[in-house]
């Protein structure tokens, strides 16, 4: 797929994230079979189309939460501030949560929205990502569940953007530049 400047090459074809996310699925309904009711909380933006097709998955009763977290830099510490921009509309506390990542890179968004969450006194909390980019990391972190580990390049699709564009691709593909200048 050819755009201004860039190609996007297919890295993951959306008949293999499909046959991933039905053993997710089968995977956490299995983990979680003891709960009433299971809050899936979706960090938004790029996790949607993954948590979409991942509840559908599910085999325990859940219900649906959204979260939007931005994690800003900061060169003079380098250090990372991941800011709430959109908070849960429910309560978490003695509750069951999956929270549903896009992608792991640094390990700076999840880590702290994990701490933020657990000071909410939920149950039980576990982290289902769909990809993990294990090189990029500078926290140590890893979500109880990923989809796929992916080398460090950046990716497009199934919700995942490139200057918002992209995120209705149907698979999960890698951003090249063609043109020098960008
Ligand atoms: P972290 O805090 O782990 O470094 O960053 C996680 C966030 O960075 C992800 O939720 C995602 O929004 C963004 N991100 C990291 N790598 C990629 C990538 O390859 N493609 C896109 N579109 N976003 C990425």
């Amino acid at each position: 797929m050819s755009q201004d400047g860039y190609v996007i090459d297919q890295m993951i074809s959306a008949k293999a994230i499909a046959a991933r996310v039905e053993a997710l699925g089968a995977e956490i309904t299995e983990a979680f079979r003891d709960t009433d009711r299971l809050v899936v909380v979706g960090l938004l933006r790029g996790s949607f189309v993954f948590i979409a097709d991942l509840i559908r998955e599910i085999g325990v009763p859940c219900e649906v939460d959204f979260l939007e977290a931005s994690s800003y830099g900061n060169e003079t510490t380098s250090t990372r501030e991941v800011r709430v921009l959109k908070d849960l509309r429910g309560t978490i506390g003695g509750r069951d949560v999956l929270v549903v990542e896009d992608i792991v890179d640094t390990g700076h968004t999840i880590s702290k929205v994990m701490e933020m969450l657990r000071a909410r006194a939920p149950r039980r909390i576990e982290c289902c990502a769909m990809l993990d980019k294990p090189s990029r990391r500078e926290v140590d972190v890893k979500a109880r569940w990923t989809g796929f580990e992916i080398p460090d390049e950046f990716v497009v699709g199934y919700g995942l953007d490139y200057a918002q564009n992209h995120r209705n691709l149907p698979f999960i593909g890698t951003v090249r530049f063609t043109d020098p200048q960008k």
